[in-house]
Protein backbone atom coordinates (compact mmCIF):
# COMPACT_ATOMS: atom_id res chain seq x y z
CA UNK A 1 0.00 0.00 0.00
CA UNK A 2 1.56 3.25 -0.93
CA UNK A 3 -0.74 5.82 1.45
CA UNK A 4 2.18 5.25 3.91
CA UNK A 5 0.45 3.81 6.59
CA UNK A 6 2.17 0.81 7.86
CA UNK A 7 0.34 -1.93 10.05
CA UNK A 8 2.04 -4.82 9.46
CA UNK A 9 5.89 -5.22 8.74
CA UNK A 10 8.83 -8.50 9.00
CA UNK A 11 11.83 -7.69 10.83
CA UNK A 12 15.22 -9.89 11.58
CA UNK A 13 16.44 -9.65 15.28
CA UNK A 14 19.79 -10.85 16.32
CA UNK A 15 21.03 -11.13 19.70
CA UNK A 16 25.24 -10.95 20.06
CA UNK A 17 27.04 -14.27 20.74
CA UNK A 18 28.33 -14.67 23.68
CA UNK A 19 32.17 -13.87 24.56
CA UNK A 20 34.90 -16.39 24.30
CA UNK A 21 36.79 -17.81 27.61
CA UNK A 22 40.20 -16.49 28.02
CA UNK A 23 43.16 -19.13 27.92
CA UNK A 24 46.09 -17.28 30.71
CA UNK A 25 48.29 -18.36 33.32
CA UNK A 26 49.33 -15.75 36.09
CA UNK A 27 52.65 -13.92 35.72
CA UNK A 28 54.62 -12.45 38.13
CA UNK A 29 58.27 -11.31 38.26
CA UNK A 30 60.02 -14.72 40.59
CA UNK A 31 57.22 -16.76 40.62
CA UNK A 32 57.56 -19.61 38.36
CA UNK A 33 54.30 -21.12 37.50
CA UNK A 34 51.03 -19.19 37.96
CA UNK A 35 47.69 -20.53 38.12
CA UNK A 36 45.12 -20.45 35.58
CA UNK A 37 43.75 -16.75 35.52
CA UNK A 38 41.35 -17.06 32.04
CA UNK A 39 38.48 -15.03 32.86
CA UNK A 40 35.16 -15.34 30.94
CA UNK A 41 33.89 -14.11 28.05
CA UNK A 42 30.63 -11.19 28.02
CA UNK A 43 26.78 -11.98 27.97
CA UNK A 44 25.75 -11.27 24.11
CA UNK A 45 23.18 -8.53 24.25
CA UNK A 46 19.68 -9.26 23.77
CA UNK A 47 17.22 -8.04 21.52
CA UNK A 48 14.19 -6.42 23.38
CA UNK A 49 11.01 -4.69 22.30
CA UNK A 50 9.05 -2.70 24.39
CA UNK A 51 5.91 -0.32 23.87
CA UNK A 52 6.03 3.48 23.09
CA UNK A 53 3.22 5.43 23.29
CA UNK A 54 4.20 7.97 21.16
CA UNK A 55 3.84 5.72 17.79
CA UNK A 56 1.05 5.23 16.22
CA UNK A 57 2.34 3.55 13.22
CA UNK A 58 4.87 0.88 11.94
CA UNK A 59 6.11 3.13 9.71
CA UNK A 60 9.72 3.26 11.00
CA UNK A 61 10.13 -0.24 10.22
CA UNK A 62 9.98 0.68 6.48
CA UNK A 63 13.57 1.46 6.47
CA UNK A 64 15.10 -0.30 9.55
CA UNK A 65 14.22 -3.96 9.38
CA UNK A 66 17.53 -5.91 11.28
CA UNK A 67 17.98 -5.18 14.38
CA UNK A 68 21.31 -6.66 15.78
CA UNK A 69 22.73 -6.80 19.68
CA UNK A 70 26.25 -6.52 20.19
CA UNK A 71 28.25 -9.55 20.99
CA UNK A 72 30.27 -10.06 24.72
CA UNK A 73 33.77 -9.27 24.43
CA UNK A 74 36.46 -12.06 24.97
CA UNK A 75 37.40 -12.60 28.78
CA UNK A 76 41.14 -11.46 29.20
CA UNK A 77 43.97 -12.24 31.27
CA UNK A 78 44.62 -11.55 35.24
CA UNK A 79 40.60 -12.98 35.62
CA UNK A 80 38.71 -9.78 33.81
CA UNK A 81 35.45 -10.91 32.71
CA UNK A 82 34.97 -9.19 28.87
CA UNK A 83 32.01 -6.70 28.88
CA UNK A 84 28.59 -7.99 27.93
CA UNK A 85 27.35 -7.05 24.40
CA UNK A 86 24.97 -4.08 24.26
CA UNK A 87 20.94 -4.44 23.85
CA UNK A 88 18.79 -3.20 21.63
CA UNK A 89 16.01 -1.66 21.74
CA UNK A 90 13.23 -2.14 19.46
CA UNK A 91 10.10 0.37 20.13
CA UNK A 92 6.38 -0.13 18.95
CA UNK A 93 3.05 1.34 18.85
CA UNK A 94 0.77 -0.23 21.92
CA UNK A 95 -1.30 -3.28 20.57
CA UNK A 96 0.90 -4.39 18.12
CA UNK A 97 1.48 -8.73 17.72
CA UNK A 98 4.93 -9.94 17.76
CA UNK A 99 4.70 -13.24 15.65
CA UNK A 100 6.93 -15.30 14.71
CA UNK A 101 7.54 -15.51 11.37
CA UNK A 102 8.22 -18.96 9.69
CA UNK A 103 5.03 -20.53 11.83
CA UNK A 104 2.64 -17.39 12.52
CA UNK A 105 2.44 -17.95 16.02
CA UNK A 106 1.93 -15.20 18.55
CA UNK A 107 4.83 -14.75 20.70
CA UNK A 108 4.07 -11.40 22.43
CA UNK A 109 1.05 -9.14 22.84
CA UNK A 110 2.69 -5.39 23.38
CA UNK A 111 -0.52 -4.30 24.74
CA UNK A 112 0.89 -4.38 28.33
CA UNK A 113 3.74 -2.41 29.46
CA UNK A 114 6.05 -5.53 30.07
CA UNK A 115 8.80 -6.13 27.70
CA UNK A 116 9.99 -8.74 25.35
CA UNK A 117 12.96 -10.01 25.16
CA UNK A 118 12.57 -11.13 21.23
CA UNK A 119 16.04 -12.61 21.25
CA UNK A 120 18.72 -13.82 24.11
CA UNK A 121 21.85 -13.03 23.74
CA UNK A 122 24.22 -15.97 23.97
CA UNK A 123 26.27 -16.77 27.44
CA UNK A 124 29.65 -16.43 27.29
CA UNK A 125 32.36 -19.01 27.63
CA UNK A 126 33.96 -19.83 30.99
CA UNK A 127 37.25 -19.04 31.06
CA UNK A 128 40.37 -21.27 32.08
CA UNK A 129 40.62 -19.82 35.71
CA UNK A 130 37.17 -22.20 36.37
CA UNK A 131 39.24 -25.30 35.20
CA UNK A 132 41.80 -25.65 37.05
CA UNK A 133 41.08 -28.99 39.66
CA UNK A 134 43.94 -30.67 42.26
CA UNK A 135 44.82 -33.16 39.45
CA UNK A 136 44.86 -30.52 36.57
CA UNK A 137 46.69 -27.18 37.39
CA UNK A 138 47.35 -26.37 33.85
CA UNK A 139 44.27 -26.25 32.28
CA UNK A 140 44.93 -25.07 28.31
CA UNK A 141 41.70 -24.89 27.44
CA UNK A 142 38.55 -22.59 27.96
CA UNK A 143 34.94 -22.57 26.49
CA UNK A 144 33.59 -20.66 23.42
CA UNK A 145 31.02 -18.13 23.85
CA UNK A 146 27.46 -19.19 22.59
CA UNK A 147 25.47 -17.82 19.73
CA UNK A 148 22.58 -15.80 20.39
CA UNK A 149 19.11 -16.10 19.02
CA UNK A 150 18.13 -15.23 15.82
CA UNK A 151 14.78 -15.16 14.13
CA UNK A 152 12.53 -13.38 12.05
CA UNK A 153 9.90 -11.79 13.01
CA UNK A 154 6.20 -9.95 12.07
CA UNK A 155 4.79 -7.22 13.79
CA UNK A 156 1.36 -6.28 13.48
CA UNK A 157 -0.38 -3.60 14.85
CA UNK A 158 -3.92 -3.99 16.12
CA UNK A 159 -5.04 -0.92 17.96
CA UNK A 160 -6.18 -0.85 21.35
CA UNK A 161 -9.60 0.49 20.99
CA UNK A 162 -12.92 -0.20 22.97
CA UNK A 163 -15.07 0.92 20.25
CA UNK A 164 -15.09 0.65 16.43
CA UNK A 165 -16.39 2.94 13.94
CA UNK A 166 -17.16 1.42 11.07
CA UNK A 167 -19.14 2.44 7.78
CA UNK A 168 -18.61 3.55 4.14
CA UNK A 169 -16.16 6.17 3.02
CA UNK A 170 -17.54 9.72 3.72
CA UNK A 171 -20.75 8.44 6.23
CA UNK A 172 -19.40 10.90 8.73
CA UNK A 173 -17.19 8.73 11.32
CA UNK A 174 -13.87 11.15 11.18
CA UNK A 175 -16.25 13.59 11.78
CA UNK A 176 -18.47 11.70 14.84
CA UNK A 177 -14.65 10.77 16.24
CA UNK A 178 -13.79 14.64 16.10
CA UNK A 179 -17.04 16.00 17.69
CA UNK A 180 -16.91 13.86 20.59
CA UNK A 181 -13.07 13.47 21.57
CA UNK A 182 -10.33 15.73 21.00
CA UNK A 183 -8.96 13.82 17.90
CA UNK A 184 -8.37 15.50 14.75
CA UNK A 185 -8.43 12.85 12.18
CA UNK A 186 -8.55 14.67 8.74
CA UNK A 187 -12.39 14.76 7.11
CA UNK A 188 -12.49 15.50 3.84
CA UNK A 189 -15.74 14.94 1.35
CA UNK A 190 -13.63 12.87 -1.02
CA UNK A 191 -13.14 9.35 -0.52
CA UNK A 192 -10.05 6.88 1.27
CA UNK A 193 -8.78 10.29 3.26
CA UNK A 194 -8.67 8.31 6.13
CA UNK A 195 -5.66 6.21 5.68
CA UNK A 196 -4.49 5.43 9.12
CA UNK A 197 -6.89 5.01 11.78
CA UNK A 198 -7.26 7.58 14.47
CA UNK A 199 -7.52 6.97 18.17
CA UNK A 200 -9.43 9.70 20.37
CA UNK A 201 -10.53 9.29 24.64
CA UNK A 202 -14.40 9.68 24.52
CA UNK A 203 -14.75 11.37 28.04
CA UNK A 204 -19.01 10.43 29.17
CA UNK A 205 -19.48 11.61 32.63
CA UNK A 206 -16.58 11.72 35.44
CA UNK A 207 -14.19 9.31 35.45
CA UNK A 208 -15.90 7.33 33.11
CA UNK A 209 -14.32 7.27 29.25
CA UNK A 210 -13.65 4.72 26.25
CA UNK A 211 -11.12 4.95 23.55
CA UNK A 212 -13.00 5.06 19.65
CA UNK A 213 -11.17 4.52 16.52
CA UNK A 214 -12.12 5.52 13.22
CA UNK A 215 -10.67 3.53 11.19
CA UNK A 216 -10.42 3.56 6.85
CA UNK A 217 -13.57 3.38 5.54
CA UNK A 218 -14.37 -0.16 4.12
CA UNK A 219 -15.79 -0.51 0.34
CA UNK A 220 -17.59 -3.05 -1.57
CA UNK A 221 -15.81 -5.76 -2.38
CA UNK A 222 -12.71 -5.54 -0.20
CA UNK A 223 -12.84 -8.83 0.81
CA UNK A 224 -11.58 -9.33 -2.65
CA UNK A 225 -8.98 -7.20 -1.92
CA UNK A 226 -10.61 -4.24 -4.19
CA UNK A 227 -9.37 -0.78 -2.81
CA UNK A 228 -8.37 -0.55 1.26
CA UNK A 229 -9.17 -4.08 1.19
CA UNK A 230 -9.53 -6.25 4.48
CA UNK A 231 -5.71 -4.90 5.76
CA UNK A 232 -7.57 -2.03 8.07
CA UNK A 233 -9.79 -4.20 9.58
CA UNK A 234 -7.60 -5.42 11.70
CA UNK A 235 -7.82 -2.71 13.61
CA UNK A 236 -10.80 -3.45 15.11
CA UNK A 237 -10.28 -6.79 16.09
CA UNK A 238 -9.90 -5.74 19.72
CA UNK A 239 -12.59 -3.60 19.20
CA UNK A 240 -15.59 -4.30 22.31
CA UNK A 241 -18.28 -2.76 20.43
CA UNK A 242 -18.90 -1.36 16.48
CA UNK A 243 -20.87 1.63 15.75
CA UNK A 244 -22.10 1.16 12.60
CA UNK A 245 -22.29 4.68 10.71
CA UNK A 246 -24.76 5.53 8.01
CA UNK A 247 -25.32 8.29 5.60
CA UNK A 248 -29.67 8.26 6.80
CA UNK A 249 -29.43 11.30 3.75
CA UNK A 250 -28.03 8.85 1.38
CA UNK A 251 -26.06 12.04 0.31
CA UNK A 252 -24.10 10.05 -2.54
CA UNK A 253 -26.88 8.70 -3.42
CA UNK A 254 -26.74 5.14 -2.20
CA UNK A 255 -29.20 3.55 -0.39
CA UNK A 256 -28.71 3.74 3.70
CA UNK A 257 -30.23 -0.33 3.98
CA UNK A 258 -28.24 -1.28 1.34
CA UNK A 259 -25.07 0.38 2.76
CA UNK A 260 -25.40 -1.08 6.03
CA UNK A 261 -25.77 -4.67 4.47
CA UNK A 262 -23.25 -4.53 2.36
CA UNK A 263 -20.66 -3.32 5.64
CA UNK A 264 -21.70 -6.40 7.48
CA UNK A 265 -21.59 -8.63 4.66
CA UNK A 266 -17.56 -7.14 4.52
CA UNK A 267 -17.39 -7.66 7.78
CA UNK A 268 -18.56 -11.42 7.46
CA UNK A 269 -16.48 -12.19 5.14
CA UNK A 270 -13.41 -11.10 6.96
CA UNK A 271 -14.22 -12.36 10.06
CA UNK A 272 -18.29 -13.86 11.12
CA UNK A 273 -16.78 -13.34 14.94
CA UNK A 274 -16.62 -9.90 13.65
CA UNK A 275 -19.80 -9.59 12.28
CA UNK A 276 -21.41 -10.52 15.26
CA UNK A 277 -19.75 -8.19 17.75
CA UNK A 278 -22.18 -5.76 19.61
CA UNK A 279 -23.32 -3.31 17.39
CA UNK A 280 -25.35 0.04 17.63
CA UNK A 281 -26.26 1.93 14.19
CA UNK A 282 -25.74 5.38 13.90
CA UNK A 283 -28.11 7.15 11.17
CA UNK A 284 -25.45 10.20 10.34
CA UNK A 285 -26.44 13.02 8.51
CA UNK A 286 -29.99 13.55 9.74
CA UNK A 287 -29.33 17.53 9.37
CA UNK A 288 -29.33 16.95 5.33
CA UNK A 289 -32.92 15.25 5.54
CA UNK A 290 -35.16 18.29 4.94
CA UNK A 291 -38.54 16.59 4.92
CA UNK A 292 -37.69 13.08 3.10
CA UNK A 293 -37.52 10.30 5.89
CA UNK A 294 -38.23 7.84 4.07
CA UNK A 295 -34.60 6.65 4.27
CA UNK A 296 -34.48 7.06 7.12
CA UNK A 297 -37.65 5.35 8.32
CA UNK A 298 -36.61 2.18 6.10
CA UNK A 299 -32.71 1.99 7.77
CA UNK A 300 -34.56 2.32 11.19
CA UNK A 301 -37.02 -0.77 10.72
CA UNK A 302 -34.60 -2.61 9.09
CA UNK A 303 -32.12 -2.70 11.50
CA UNK A 304 -34.61 -2.71 14.51
CA UNK A 305 -35.85 -5.72 13.43
CA UNK A 306 -32.72 -7.40 12.92
CA UNK A 307 -32.47 -5.91 16.80
CA UNK A 308 -29.56 -3.66 16.78
CA UNK A 309 -30.18 -0.34 18.95
CA UNK A 310 -30.97 2.75 16.68
CA UNK A 311 -29.06 6.30 16.76
CA UNK A 312 -30.10 9.44 14.62
CA UNK A 313 -27.47 11.88 14.75
CA UNK A 314 -25.60 14.48 13.12
CA UNK A 315 -21.78 14.78 13.49
CA UNK A 316 -21.50 17.86 11.67
CA UNK A 317 -24.06 19.44 14.47
CA UNK A 318 -23.45 16.99 17.37
CA UNK A 319 -27.09 16.50 17.73
CA UNK A 320 -27.37 12.54 19.23
CA UNK A 321 -23.69 12.20 19.80
CA UNK A 322 -23.91 12.78 23.47
CA UNK A 323 -27.04 10.27 23.51
CA UNK A 324 -24.91 7.63 21.16
CA UNK A 325 -21.66 8.56 23.32
CA UNK A 326 -23.83 7.51 26.66
CA UNK A 327 -25.02 4.54 25.40
CA UNK A 328 -21.97 2.94 24.07
CA UNK A 329 -20.29 3.54 27.64
CA UNK A 330 -23.17 1.92 29.11
CA UNK A 331 -22.63 -1.23 26.78
CA UNK A 332 -19.36 -1.23 27.69
CA UNK A 333 -19.79 -2.27 31.16
CA UNK A 334 -21.88 -4.63 30.57
CA UNK A 335 -19.11 -6.19 28.18
CA UNK A 336 -16.05 -8.34 28.50
CA UNK A 337 -12.62 -6.71 28.59
CA UNK A 338 -10.30 -5.85 25.34
CA UNK A 339 -9.12 -8.57 23.60
CA UNK A 340 -5.26 -9.56 24.62
CA UNK A 341 -3.46 -12.10 22.64
CA UNK A 342 -2.34 -15.14 24.44
CA UNK A 343 0.87 -16.78 23.30
CA UNK A 344 0.54 -19.69 21.50
CA UNK A 345 3.80 -19.83 19.66
CA UNK A 346 5.69 -23.09 20.03
CA UNK A 347 9.71 -22.83 19.95
CA UNK A 348 11.23 -25.78 18.05
CA UNK A 349 12.97 -28.43 19.68
CA UNK A 350 16.58 -27.95 19.29
CA UNK A 351 18.39 -30.18 16.73
CA UNK A 352 19.68 -32.81 19.20
CA UNK A 353 22.15 -35.40 18.72
CA UNK A 354 22.68 -38.74 20.88
CA UNK A 355 25.12 -39.52 23.42
CA UNK A 356 27.84 -41.08 20.68
CA UNK A 357 27.93 -37.97 19.67
CA UNK A 358 29.20 -36.24 22.40
CA UNK A 359 32.80 -36.46 23.88
CA UNK A 360 31.14 -37.58 27.39
CA UNK A 361 34.44 -38.07 30.32
CA UNK A 362 35.17 -38.10 33.56
CA UNK A 363 37.86 -35.47 35.53
CA UNK A 364 38.91 -35.78 38.81
CA UNK A 365 35.45 -36.79 39.91
CA UNK A 366 33.65 -34.34 37.22
CA UNK A 367 31.26 -35.65 34.58
CA UNK A 368 31.54 -33.69 31.21
CA UNK A 369 29.30 -34.24 28.10
CA UNK A 370 30.23 -32.03 25.19
CA UNK A 371 29.32 -31.37 21.91
CA UNK A 372 28.18 -29.03 19.25
CA UNK A 373 24.27 -30.36 19.96
CA UNK A 374 24.62 -30.07 23.61
CA UNK A 375 25.73 -25.97 23.21
CA UNK A 376 22.64 -25.92 21.11
CA UNK A 377 20.79 -27.14 23.79
CA UNK A 378 22.21 -25.46 26.45
CA UNK A 379 21.69 -22.05 24.84
CA UNK A 380 17.41 -23.03 24.46
CA UNK A 381 17.08 -23.42 28.17
CA UNK A 382 16.35 -21.18 31.06
CA UNK A 383 18.52 -22.84 33.65
CA UNK A 384 16.35 -20.18 36.05
CA UNK A 385 13.27 -22.09 35.40
CA UNK A 386 12.15 -25.68 36.86
CA UNK A 387 10.44 -26.67 34.06
CA UNK A 388 13.06 -26.02 32.07
CA UNK A 389 15.23 -27.41 33.98
CA UNK A 390 13.22 -30.32 33.88
CA UNK A 391 12.95 -30.51 30.32
CA UNK A 392 16.85 -30.03 29.74
CA UNK A 393 17.11 -33.43 32.03
CA UNK A 394 14.44 -35.04 30.37
CA UNK A 395 16.69 -34.69 26.95
CA UNK A 396 19.58 -35.73 28.85
CA UNK A 397 17.78 -38.97 30.02
CA UNK A 398 16.20 -39.72 26.27
CA UNK A 399 19.05 -38.75 24.37
CA UNK A 400 21.59 -41.99 26.24
CA UNK A 401 24.32 -39.37 28.43
CA UNK A 402 22.99 -40.76 31.68
CA UNK A 403 23.36 -43.82 30.22
CA UNK A 404 26.68 -43.18 28.45
CA UNK A 405 27.60 -42.09 32.17
CA UNK A 406 26.43 -44.72 33.72
CA UNK A 407 28.14 -47.11 31.23
CA UNK A 408 31.71 -45.27 33.08
CA UNK A 409 30.79 -46.05 36.01
CA UNK A 410 28.45 -42.62 36.98
CA UNK A 411 27.24 -42.60 40.73
CA UNK A 412 24.56 -41.22 42.34
CA UNK A 413 25.77 -37.66 44.05
CA UNK A 414 28.85 -36.97 41.50
CA UNK A 415 28.72 -34.12 39.77
CA UNK A 416 28.06 -33.48 36.40
CA UNK A 417 29.21 -29.84 34.65
CA UNK A 418 27.97 -29.12 31.57
CA UNK A 419 28.89 -26.06 29.62
CA UNK A 420 29.50 -24.32 32.82
CA UNK A 421 25.86 -25.73 34.26
CA UNK A 422 27.01 -28.01 37.33
CA UNK A 423 24.75 -30.04 38.74
CA UNK A 424 24.17 -33.46 41.24
CA UNK A 425 23.63 -36.86 39.38
CA UNK A 426 20.53 -38.73 40.14
CA UNK A 427 19.89 -41.94 38.62
P1 LIG B 1 -15.59 9.40 6.82
O1 LIG B 1 -14.98 9.07 5.50
O2 LIG B 1 -16.66 8.43 7.19
O3 LIG B 1 -14.56 9.58 7.90
O4 LIG B 1 -16.35 10.79 6.63
P2 LIG B 1 -15.90 12.25 7.07
O5 LIG B 1 -16.05 12.43 8.53
O6 LIG B 1 -14.57 12.56 6.46
O7 LIG B 1 -17.04 13.12 6.39
C1 LIG B 1 -17.25 13.14 5.01
C2 LIG B 1 -18.00 14.42 4.62
O8 LIG B 1 -19.28 14.39 5.21
C3 LIG B 1 -17.32 15.69 5.13
O9 LIG B 1 -17.47 16.68 4.17
C4 LIG B 1 -18.10 16.02 6.36
O10 LIG B 1 -18.07 17.40 6.66
C5 LIG B 1 -19.48 15.55 6.00
N1 LIG B 1 -20.28 15.19 7.16
C6 LIG B 1 -19.96 14.31 8.14
N2 LIG B 1 -20.95 14.22 9.04
C7 LIG B 1 -21.93 15.05 8.63
C8 LIG B 1 -23.23 15.40 9.16
O11 LIG B 1 -23.68 14.92 10.18
N3 LIG B 1 -23.95 16.28 8.43
C9 LIG B 1 -23.49 16.85 7.29
N4 LIG B 1 -24.25 17.69 6.68
N5 LIG B 1 -22.29 16.55 6.77
C10 LIG B 1 -21.53 15.67 7.44
MG1 LIG C 1 -12.64 9.39 7.70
Amino acid sequence: MSNGFVDKVSITVRAGKGGDGAVSFHREKFVAAGGPDGGDGGRGGDVIIVVDDHMSTLMDFRYKRKFTAGDGANGQNKRCSGRDGESVTIRVPRGTLVRDRETGGIMADMSGNEPFVAARGGRGGWGNQHFATPTRQVPRFAKPGIAGESRELILELKLLADVGLVGFPNVGKSTLLSSVSRARPKIADYHFTTLSPNLGVVYVAEGASFVLADIPGIIEGASEGVGLGHDFLRHIDRCRLLIHVVDAAGSEGRDPVEDFETINRELAEYSPELASRPMIVAANKCDLLGDDHEGLERLKKHVTELGYEFYELSAATTAGTRELMQRAAALLATLPPITVYEPDYVPPEPDLGSAEDLEIYEDDGVWYAEGPWMDRLVSTVNFGDYESRMFFDRILRENGVYEHMESLGIRDGDTISICGMTFEYQS
